[in-house]
């Protein structure tokens, strides 16, 4: 694929301070559009711009959309570094067949956050724990308002320099539990990574931050008994030194954080499950003492410890709000191997 590359004339300045997360973007991005006739062509990198849409563009009104979410890093010598990328490229493909969006070429999509993060690469910030957060997304744009799915579509990714995410290091979090709303069953779209899965989920999340919390913990949405995730993590819990987490069944996104933290518990000589666990495991273990560690896992965090649980009033404390042992070593190991610090025995890192 020949990919045009229209740079800007206007660079903007290089943030100073505190980057956050996802507020500020690079000063190019990457177009390639879908037609039945043409297929995925026009591949562009282009000065960061807004987009000029119809107002009856199928994504505003029925949702037809996807996204991904992955990081570059620079390492001590300078060099860029991608975590597993073909993993969300896989995704990105599982996602579009759900959704009915046309597949890309996945070497295309590899060349395309390549060369886009390559383009601006000067924007990737070095400061511990930063990254630069990849943003790819595709759009229906047929214009109309019939429901059907769309024949065009944009694919585009934005990049955003972005902070780290624990300014004062690994701090565990307070997550209530959701029994009333559901985020995702089975045969539904629980498993792409589609916007209007977090559309359905934000009264949760409301909800929990009126209460003081920091994320919601999703029951399954049938029986409201079984663990699938929480907020935009996957969810792992340590009982009697068991790693258990939930298997992947439709209604859970399969983060490549997850299956980074498996393979390498795994690899380490740790027992890990991957089944359905039910709430009332959590809390029992709890109460008779076998609860040793929860933790959340995701490409923003990496590893998120969970301090605290509340379900329907009931709080139970997990390992004294501290952070565990295996939190804080998957935690080290993951970011080392992203950063290329520490042995990577898988070869998850790629140097670009
Ligand atoms: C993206 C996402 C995750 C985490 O996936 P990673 O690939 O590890 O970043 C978990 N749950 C949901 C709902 C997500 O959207």
């Amino acid at each position: 694929m020949e990919i045009r590359i229209e740079r800007t004339t206007t660079p903007k300045a290089k943030p100073t301070g505190a980057l956050g997360f996802g507020k500020i973007f690079t000063d190019h991005m990457f177009e390639m559009d879908y037609n039945p006739e043409q297929g995925w062509h026009d591949p562009r990198i282009t000065p960061y711009h807004d987009l000029v849409l119809s107002p009856a563009c199928v994504v505003f009104h029925y949702a037809q959309e996807m996204f991904e979410g992955m990081k570059a890093y620079k390492d001590a010598e300078g060099k860029v570094r991608l975590f597993r990328p073909m993993k969300n490229i896989e995704r990105l493909n599982a996602t579009n067949e759900r959704m009915c969006i046309p597949k890309i070429d996945p070497m295309d999509a590899l060349q395309a956050i390549k060369e886009t993060v390559l383009t601006d690469a000067d924007w990737i910030p070095t400061e511990p724990g930063t990254s630069l957060y990849i943003r790819p997304f595709i759009i229906a744009t047929d214009v109309g308002l019939g429901v059907h799915p769309s024949k065009n579509y944009k694919f585009c990714i934005i990049l955003a320099p972005s902070g780290s995410y624990y300014a004062g290091g690994l701090a565990p979090v307070k997550i209530v539990v959701e029994d009333e709303y559901v985020r995702a069953v089975k045969g539904g779209t629980g498993f792409a990574k589609v916007g209007g899965n977090y559309a359905a989920s934000l009264i949760g999340q409301q909800k929990a931050e009126k209460m003081g919390y920091a994320q919601v913990l999703w029951l399954d949405g049938i029986e409201h008994k079984y663990i699938d995730e929480v907020g935009a993590m996957n969810v792992f819990f340590v009982i009697d030194g068991k790693v258990i987490t939930p298997q992947l069944e439709g209604n859970i996104l399969p983060g490549v954080t997850r299956d980074s933290t498996i393979q390498y518990l795994r690899g380490k000589g740790y027992e890990v499950e991957e089944r359905r666990i039910s709430i009332q495991e959590v809390y029992d273990a709890a109460k008779d003492g076998t609860l040793n560690e929860m933790f959340g896992t995701g490409t923003a965090a990496v590893i998120s410890p969970v301090g605290e649980l509340n379900w329907d009033g009931n709080k139970v404390i997990i390992n004294n709000n501290e952070i565990g042992a295996i939190s804080q070593m998957l935690y080290d190991d993951i970011t080392g191997i992203q950063y290329g610090k520490k042995e990577d025995p898988f070869g998850w890192s790629m140097v670009l």
